[in-house]
């Protein structure tokens, strides 16, 4: 059977949060005049060439920004389900700081999700388990307010849909909200103990993450592209696990020999598994490239077989294999991205 294609999509490269671990907090404001909104007609022209192309695709609506201050995101969701005449939709996941999601919206989704009886997940990333640590993490933020809108979202998708829609957790661990991190699990934990069809707390996150489940909590380390850096964040991790009892041993190896080591072809997935879409209709290799170094692609100007085919991805991955990178790349001093490899080689290497 043919792999899922999976669009990652970032309907707006605005967040009305400033997470201190995220691009969005960097002083040296990223993307200065390039930031926007999908249009409708834009989100019609990717759905519409997926329907077109004919293999089955799932869309993972996360990229820099938070999608729910798109003022049509339901609309969006609308207008993928009832033009998905050959049922090639299999999934659709958004990540959510959780602080736009109103009631309202929240039940429009629902219900759009049971009517045509669709996979649908949401994944609300927390920083904390406490209204200080929260603005610690990031002054903008209403902590309560995040956490009604979660509990309301929950609470209607349990009651209507009865556990076909995923609610998911997402929890980066830093020296900041560490202590606070068994507080966090065990309060999610217990608000869905009697509701829950399947519980599933991950840690080893770029594995599982994508996985559906109906109701999880993923922890990861912070990310840093510096080593070093990067090795202290996993080590704090690793520590936290074992303390847990989730794992034996510590994981602190060099993040880049790592992934190298324990796969032993290329270090990153991210070309082969995801088609990250900016939105403008660009398509690039790579949820890290914020200014589109590795683009290769726009939907509004080609087919979306033209775009899986075309001669700047086939040289991307090509540079992954060989290891192979011009100096300066974005993949040059990479930490990597380490995705389900066992899918990688199965067809569309
Ligand atoms: S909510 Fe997400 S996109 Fe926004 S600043 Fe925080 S991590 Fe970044
Ligand atoms: S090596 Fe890094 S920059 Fe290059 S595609 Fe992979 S994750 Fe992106």
């Amino acid at each position: 059977m043919d792999k899922i294609i999976t669009l990652q999509i970032g309907i707006t490269d605005f967040c009305n949060f400033r997470c201190k671990m995220c691009v969005q907090s960097d002083v040296n404001d990223f993307r200065v005049n390039k930031k926007g909104f999908m249009a409708f007609s834009t989100w019609k022209g990717i759905m519409d060439r997926m329907q077109a192309y004919g293999k089955r695709f799932s869309i993972l609506l996360i990229w820099i920004g938070e999608s729910f201050l798109h003022p049509q995101i339901a609309d969006f969701i609308r207008y993928v389900y009832e033009s998905d005449s050959k049922n090639l939709l299999t999934s659709i996941m958004v990540y959510t700081n959780g602080s736009m999601l109103t009631p309202i919206l929240s039940k429009e989704i629902i219900d759009l999700t049971v009517k045509h009886s669709k996979r649908f997940d949401i994944v609300f990333s927390y920083v904390s388990d406490t209204p200080d640590t929260a603005r610690l993490m990031n002054e903008n933020t209403d902590f309560d307010l995040i956490v009604k809108n979660t509990r309301e979202f929950s609470d209607y998708a349990i009651k209507i849909a009865k556990g076909k829609i995923g609610i998911n957790f997402q929890y980066v661990i830093t020296k900041e909200n560490l202590h606070e991190t068994e507080n966090f699990i065990k309060r999610w934990s217990e608000y869905f103990k009697n509701s829950c069809v399947e519980f599933k707390l991950i840690y080893d996150y770029y594995l599982e993450s994508w996985e559906t489940h109906n109701y999880k909590i993923s922890l990861m380390p912070e990310g840093n592209d510096n080593s070093e850096k990067q090795n202290e964040n996993n080590e704090l991790f690793s520590n936290f696990l074992q303390k847990l009892g989730v794992i034996d041993k510590p994981k602190t190896e060099n993040c880049d020999r790592f992934y190298k080591k324990e796969y032993g072809k290329v270090k990153c997935s991210s070309p082969w598994e995801f088609y990250v879409v900016n939105w403008n209709g660009d398509v690039t290799a790579c949820c890290k490239d914020f200014e589109l170094e590795l683009k290769y692609g726009n939907f509004l100007k080609s087919s979306f077989e033209d775009i899986s085919r075309s001669a700047k991805l086939v040289a991307i991955k090509e540079n992954l294999l060989n290891d192979d990178y011009e100096e300066g790349s974005l993949c040059k001093h990479c930490s990597g991205f380490k995705g389900d490899f066992s899918k990688i080689y199965d067809g569309d290497a």
